[in-house]
C-alpha cells in the first residue's frame, strides 16, 4: 500500500536508530567480559627454583619439603614452604626499597601494575656494550617508529640479557657470591636522566627490564631507583621472554606478593597480546 503519511515514517526513523544503538550498547555491555580467547597470554617471569638468580649478596630462593604422599585418610597431600629475600628472580621493587616514606609493595595502586605495555628493543646496543645505559634518545627513535609513549604505559626494556639467564656469569658479569660478586656485577640498565624524562615528560605508570636491576651493574649509587620510587614509579626486575612482545598494543598484569610494609617482592607478570595484533607490532 502507498504510504498515506510518509511524515510519520521519517519521523519514526531516528527513533528505530536509537533502539538499535541502545540494542547495540546492551549487546556490548552483556559481552562486556575479557574474551580471553583473543589474545595469547605470555608468561614474564622466571620460575623460583635453586637456579634462580638473585643478587650476589643474598642467598637465593630455598624450597623447604615439607610433605609429600599418600596421608592416613587415604588420599594424596603435598605442602612445601619457601624462604626468600624480597629482591631476586622475576621482582617488584615497592618505590620504599629507596625512598623513604614512599608507598610499600602491598600499598601500589594497581592501577600501576596493569596496563597498556611497550618495549624498547635495546638489545643491539647492548650486544655491543654489556654496560649499555638506555638513554633519551632510544625512547625518541622507539617514538619516532611506533608513535608517542602514552601516559600510564608500562615500559618494558629489552635488552636481550634474558635468553641468558639461568646463566650468572653471562646473565650478570659474574658467578661470584658476596661482596666480591658485587664488584663484578656487569648488565645493562636505565640511564637516570631516562628514568627521569620518562617519569615527567611521559608520566609513565611503572617499567621493567630483563636485567637484575634498573640501574646498571656497575652503579654505586643506584641514581635511577631513586628518581624512579620518588615519583611512586615501581621498577619490575628479572622480568622473562621480552622478545615474544610486540613493540606496543598489548596489556601487561603484574601482580606482586602481597607483603605488608615489604619493599618489593616476587612477581607473577602476564603479558596479554591481541591474537590479530600485527606482527610488526606497529601502531
Ligand atoms: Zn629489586
Amino acid at each position: 500500500m502507498f504510504d498515506a503519511n510518509p511524515g510519520r515514517e521519517r519521523a519514526s526513523a531516528p527513533r528505530l536508530l536509537v533502539l538499535a544503538a541502545f540494542c547495540c550498547l546492551a549487546l556490548a555491555c552483556v559481552s562486556r567480559g575479557l574474551d580471553l580467547d583473543a589474545y595469547r597470554i605470555v608468561d614474564l617471569s622466571h620460575p623460583f627454583d635453586a637456579e634462580t638468580i638473585y643478587w650476589p649478596t643474598e642467598e637465593g630462593f630455598v624450597l623447604e619439603p615439607g610433605f609429600e604422599g599418600v596421608t592416613e585418610g587415604g588420599y594424596y597431600y603435598a605442602a612445601n614452604a619457601f624462604r626468600s629475600a624480597e629482591h631476586g628472580g622475576t621482582h617488584i621493587d615497592a618505590p620504599r626499597h629507596f625512598a623513604e616514606g614512599q608507598v610499600t609493595v602491598d600499598e601500589i595502586p594497581l592501577e600501576k601494575l596493569v596496563g597498556e605495555g611497550i618495549v624498547v628493543d635495546v638489545s643491539i646496543q647492548c650486544e655491543r656494550a654489556r654496560d649499555y645505559l638506555v638513554r633519551v634518545d632510544d625512547f625518541l627513535a622507539w617514538e619516532a617508529l611506533h608513535g608517542a609513549i602514552e601516559p600510564g604505559s608500562i615500559v618494558l626494556l629489552h635488552t636481550g640479557f634474558g635468553a641468558r639467564w639461568p646463566d650468572r656469569e653471562r646473565y650478570m658479569g659474574t658467578a661470584e657470591r658476596g661482596a666480591a660478586g658485587v664488584e663484578g656485577l656487569h648488565f645493562p640498565g636505565l640511564h637516570p636522566e631516562a628514568a627521569s624524562w620518562l617519569v615527567e615528560e611521559r608520566v609513565i605508570a611503572a617499567v621493567g627490564l630483563d636485567t637484575p636491576s634498573i640501574d646498571h651493574g656497575p652503579s654505586k649509587g643506584f641514581e635511577s631507583h631513586r628518581v624512579l620510587f620518588a615519583r611512586d614509579v615501581p621498577a619490575f626486575e628479572n622480568v622473562a621472554h621480552l622478545d615474544a612482545l610486540p613493540p606496543r598494543g598489548f596489556s601487561v598484569i603484574a601482580l606482586p606478593m602481597k607483603i605488608r610494609g615489604g619493599s618489593g617482592g616476587p612477581l607473577r607478570i602476564i603479558g596479554l597480546v591481541p591474537r590479530d595484533a600485527p606482527s610488526s607490532g606497529a601502531p
